[in-house]
């Protein structure tokens, strides 16, 4: 018996049922490319979320040469161990820090002057290094990031399209002065090679011994080119200070000394250390920072004292200075002259801050459940100008910043781990989206701009505030792994929103992969390089795209479908237990994961994040024989992936059916044989779901076209 099928066109197949995947539009699309407000401009980031989230064009991914792409002729070799490094009792293994495991710490000591009128900075340090490592240290590498801001530096010379370094209008003039390094009564040779510094030391540091130096530095404040600046705003000029600091550069087991420089897009690795900062501004100014005020009685009024005491009690936005209150003398305590904030963190691996006249400010607090099982309550604040009012305050359509910073602490603590610190503040002003430990800067003045942005900015608190990443090296450890946990707190802050609203949560793309979003494309596209690369190494143009979207993707893929929700949760969060408050190299996270998981993911990382290969699946040589069906999986792509398939009969009914990723061990076809009697076939498909981001579509299904009605 031969069956006569209509074979026709599988990409029209696949193209009938994409809505229900979730095409343009997908909340969950924008959600993901939105959430990369650090990508974007203030601009970009200020416009409404439908168009800021809306899919980044195509020529964004720099794809590799069109050549066809085609399965590996020795598939075993993508199963082969990973080339990782010889595990040690410092780094175990199973991927967990072993006895032997140490880092160093740093603390410091700022005391530091706004001249806001000339927009300089003017500061005092004191920098405590403890030497944790078994090492006699001779000399120290200081990170100056600040000197990137000048016309001669590295980064600027080499900027390169797409990164994210902007052009200047004017001239750089930018950069540390550096007035003093001494030790005491004692100067120290200090020798600066672009942005870093090298210090002689007067003697050695033992392991176990802890040197004490200080720097006197100054530097004006740069054009807003990325992640710091100053805006002039209608009330006044807001400045947010990032890599404002001179620290000392990490040495660890695996590098020594980490001395890649700062060009732009590689962000940072910093040591843990604790802050005892005090910032001198205006007296009109309000100022948020890295951890906790130090001194309230002095810096706020009564009645803010008393409106912030209420919202670090309350889940509902509590108003603590309004819009006209903002040029309202009395709405700062009374007397002449500046004013100094004094702040305290404890096990952070920077410190940032914001200050301004013109900041309106509201709060409200997060409940947590610590480790040990109790409630702890967390403050969530926002600082914004009044032109941000509408989209940030608590009247804002979805509730406002507060609340967003609300719902991803409660979020992400619930899922990943406690968030350890008492207080997050989000602050409206030049920089479109970037994180510092308790405190983050997010653009989005319109709509719902800045939920994406806030939820993606906090996420950072995991990776990599608490899970300490060498961002500089690995951006997916940072990017990626926020990109992904980002997906699902989205996901669930829509959820809430809907039901609030008393409307059915959209689900109609919850557990895809991002199908036809940004992340997708990128996973189904032979790209120029892989994810594992450097962000300062890449084409600029694919740093969201890989280090952000296809890291994301593959996390998600691996949760949902190779592994397993709960499976994937399990591994995951031994990661952040094992890691946290320390710094895993990637080795640490394959390893932990398919230790804690109990899986042999070789194939994943090689494929995923070393190689550029992409998924690619058919149907071939379908044939029924004696009431059996035989047909072909085939397996075109140089990466695989476990995969269903469908089969569909004549009388309506279907099954599934499953091919392990063990099955591409030695091939690259899988033949099914399947016992089907007199039944007629009309459709097989592989994925049919549409969960695989696969590079060619057309030979995914054979047989009959899905139409509506049919
Ligand atoms: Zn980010």
């Amino acid at each position: 018996m031969r069956l006569i099928l209509m074979i026709v066109s599988a990409s029209l197949v696949l193209g009938g049922c994409a809505a229900h995947h979730g095409a343009k539009g997908d909340p969950e699309v924008d959600a993901e490319s939105h959430a990369r407000g650090e990508g974007k401009t203030p601009e970009e980031n200020r416009v409404p979320a439908v168009a800021a989230g809306d899919e980044q064009p195509d020529e964004d991914l720099v794809e590799a040469s069109p050549e066809k792409v085609h399965a590996r002729e020795r598939p075993h070799e993508l199963f082969a161990p990973l080339n990782l490094p010889t595990a040690s009792e410092r780094r175990l293994a199973s991927g967990a820090p072993g006895p032997d495991y140490w880092q160093q710490r740093v603390d410091y000591t700022i005391d530091a002057e706004l001249n806001a009128d000339e927009q300089h900075l003017d500061a005092d340090m004191v920098v405590r290094y403890h030497n944790n490592s078994p090492h006699e240290l001779t000399y120290l590498w200081i990170q100056l990031e600040q000197n990137l801001f000048k016309d001669d530096s590295l980064g600027t010379l080499s900027r390169s399209r797409g990164g994210v370094m902007r052009e200047a209008d004017e001239p750089l003039s930018g950069g540390y002065t550096i007035t003093k390094v001494c030790s005491g009564n004692r100067k120290l040779e200090f020798t600066v090679y672009d942005t870093l510094g090298r210090l002689e030391l007067p003697e050695p540091i033992e392991a176990g011994e802890c040197f004490t130096f200080e720097m006197s530095y100054s530097f004006e404040m740069p054009p807003h080119l990325r992640r710091m600046g100053a805006e002039e705003v209608d009330q006044g000029t807001i400045f947010e200070y990032a890599q404002w600091f001179p620290h000392v550069c990490v040495y660890d087991d695996v590098y020594g000394w980490n001395t890649l420089p700062y060009l732009g897009t590689g962000e940072f690795y910093t040591n843990y250390g604790d802050f005892d900062v005090r910032v001198t501004v205006p007296r009109d100014h309000l100022v948020a920072a890295t951890g906790v005020l130090q001194n309230p009685e002095e810096v706020m009024t009564s009645s803010q004292m008393s409106r912030l005491l209420e919202a670090m009690g309350s889940e509902e936005t509590v108003v603590i200075r309004e819009a006209d209150e903002v040029a309202d003398p009395g709405s700062r305590p009374a007397g002449e002259g500046p004013l100094t904030w004094h702040f305290k963190a404890s096990d952070v691996r920077t410190f940032a801050w914001a200050s301004s006249e013109s900041f309106l400010w509201d709060a409200c607090a997060a409940k947590i459940t610590d480790l040990e099982g109790d409630a702890r309550l967390v403050l969530c604040q926002s600082l914004y100008p009044v032109e941000a009012e509408e989209a940030w305050g608590p009247e804002a359509e979805q509730g406002g910043s507060s609340q967003y910073v609300k719902h991803a602490i409660e979020f992400y603590s619930d899922w990943l781990h406690p968030y350890p610190y008492p207080v997050m503040s989000n602050i409206n002003g030049p920089e479109g989206g970037m994180e510092y430990p308790m405190i983050v800067f997010c653009g989005g003045r319109k709509g719902r701009g800045p939920y994406g942005v806030t939820d993606h900015e906090v996420g950072h608190t995991w990776f990599p505030m608490i899970v300490n990443t060498d961002e500089r090296r690995h951006i997916w450890m940072d990017e990626g792994f926020n990109t992904f946990i980002n997906g699902y707190s989205n996901a669930a802050f829509r959820e809430r929103q809907a039901e609030l609203h008393g409307e059915d949560a959209d689900h109609g793309g919850r557990r895809r992969t991002g199908r036809g979003g940004r992340g997708w494309r990128s996973a189904s596209r032979e790209t120029s390089h892989p994810i594992a690369v450097p962000a300062d190494h890449m084409d600029g143009r694919n740093v969201g795209a890989l280090g952000y979207s296809k890291t994301g993707v593959g996390l998600r893929i691996l949760r949902e479908h190779v592994l397993g929700e709960e499976r994937f949760d399990t591994a995951f969060q031994e990661y952040i237990r094992r890691w946290v408050f320390k710094s895993p190299q990637p080795a640490d996270f394959f390893r932990t994961m398919e230790d804690a998981a109990g899986a042999d993911l070789a194939w994943f990382w090689r494929g995923w994040f070393y190689e550029t290969g992409v998924l690619d699946f058919g149907i071939s040589n379908v044939s029924v024989e004696d009431g059996t069906l035989r047909f072909i999986v085939n397996s075109y792509g140089e990466q695989v992936m476990p995969v269903e398939y469908e089969i569909v009969y004549g009388d309506g009914s279907s099954e599934r059916g499953f091919v392990p990723v063990q099955a591409w061990f030695s091939s690259n076809e899988k033949l099914v044989r399947k016992v089907i009697g007199e039944r007629a076939v009309v459709r097989i498909a592989v994925d049919p779901e549409g969960v695989l981001p696969d590079a060619d579509e057309g030979d995914n299904v054979w047989g009959e076209r899905e139409e509506e009605g049919e």
